[in-house]
């Protein structure tokens, strides 16, 4: 087990929480017990390469708080990730779980690596590699990790059949984001985007706008940038701008996202899709772009104090995690910019991955509809919480949804400690 360090990160999710404790009255020991996470494991993983070498990978797993039930979170496979982003991301987990009120808590794994340098196999057993490390640490009843940047249902594939050879016994409901052919949940692949769906048809509702009229830019083609670009294209909304790691395109007119991946398919980026009426731009013009919809849907601390005050955008969907540093927030809010924050604007994904884990304890599977009703009504439920209370208080939607998550889970905390 670990300190966590005070670094940087971590330190400014936490920011956000104390904005909340103005509008809340929490008692000081529960302020205390949501100030670190519980508990951070570091493994160090030996995976024998293609060259027969055998190298080394560093992993963690961190867990935040698990007063509303088992740690739930993804696993990142970054050459970026640290103990300070995984405990971030944790502490994200625990507040997003909450705000839409799934039995929950909160926590995230990564793992130190640049996939894009692997082969096929050396990826599958980095992955067992991973789940042999941290097997005793999670559980189908303790922690249940899922995808997050750069790992997929395939990968979800190789942990679950892992830990079920580790334990002696096939446990589905260890890990969620499965493929559906090994207990996945039908509509998971693209639920953190269909519930981004629902959370934007939300606002633009109350905010009385036309989403016809709208225009959107999408920072990240990954399995949430293209999902949500590719969704809102379809229900009516103009698609005009996307990137990649490599950079972005912008049109003046819309396109169709599901052309753009096309090209990226067989180029690499959708860079090579700038011809014609397309241009090509940086990622960092993308966010500076002035348009109505403006989506982060990659890595954090993207919209930072330095370009926060060139955002032109009227309405931010975060569907990354953490994309807007608190100082840039402060900003945009002065700046009468409408954020959504991301522990609702990405909480859909983790909603499914909760269906996903009931259907495999019951062993009953839901169909399409029932996963999309039942993913509409918390995510709309939710967002109209937020408003209102949004409204009420004068504060932004952020403000709103840690008040609400914080309400949830200090009467966790308080019925099992009273503390
Ligand atoms: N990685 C996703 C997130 O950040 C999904 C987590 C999950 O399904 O457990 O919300």
């Amino acid at each position: 087990m670990l300190n966590n360090t005070n670094n940087s990160l971590c330190n400014d999710a936490k920011s956000q929480l104390e904005a909340a404790y103005t509008y809340i009255n929490v008692k000081a020991n529960i302020k205390n017990i949501l100030s670190v996470p519980k508990e951070s494991l570091e493994v160090s993983i030996p995976v024998k390469m293609d060259s027969g070498d055998v190298k080394i990978f560093k992993g963690y797993r961190v867990h935040y708080d698990n007063s509303r039930g088992p740690y739930k979170g993804g696993i990142r496979f970054h050459p970026g990730v640290s103990l300070d982003e995984v405990t971030a991301l944790s502490f994200w987990m625990t507040f997003k779980c909450a705000v839409v009120n799934i039995p929950f808590g909160g926590g995230k794994g990564g793992v130190i690596v640049d996939t894009k340098s692997l082969s096929k196999g050396e990826i599958e057993r980095l992955s067992r590699g991973y789940i042999t490390a941290v097997s005793d640490f999670i559980g189908p009843d303790k922690d249940i990790p899922a995808p997050d940047v750069y790992t997929n249902p395939q990968i979800m594939a190789w942990m679950a059949d892992q830990y079920g050879i580790l334990k002696g016994v096939p446990t589905p409901a260890i890990i969620t984001g499965k493929p559906i052919e090994f207990g996945g949940s039908i509509g998971r692949s693209d639920a953190t985007s269909q519930g981004g769906l629902y959370v934007i048809d939300s606002a633009v509702k109350v905010l009385g706008l036309d989403k016809n009229k709208l225009t959107v830019a999408v920072q990240g083609f990954g399995n949430a940038g293209y999902n949500i670009a590719k969704l809102m294209y379809n229900s009516g909304y103009n698609v005009v701008a996307v990137s990649d790691s490599n950079g972005g395109i912008y049109s003046d007119k819309w396109f169709n996202p599901e052309q753009i991946m096309d090209i990226k398919n067989l180029s690499g980026s959708v860079t090579a899709a700038a011809i014609g009426d397309i241009k090509k731009i940086t990622n960092e013009e993308l966010l500076e772009l002035d348009v109505d919809i403006l989506i982060p849907s990659a890595l954090e601390a993207q919209i930072t104090k330095d370009n926060a005050n060139n955002i032109k955008a009227k309405i931010i969907l975060e569907l990354a995690n953490g994309p807007i540093t608190h100082e840039a927030d402060k900003i945009l809010d002065k700046k009468g910019i409408f954020v959504i924050p991301d522990i609702l604007a990405n909480a859909g994904g983790v909603t499914v991955s909760y269906f996903e884990w009931v259907q495999n304890r019951t062993g009953y599977y839901w169909d399409i509809d029932t996963v999309h009703k039942r993913l509409e009504k918390i995510m709309v439920a939710s967002f109209n919480d937020i408003y209102s209370n949004c409204n009420k208080h004068d504060i932004s939607l952020r403000t709103a949804a840690y008040v609400l998550a914080l309400e949830r889970i200090t009467k966790a905390i308080d019925a099992r400690m009273h503390v």
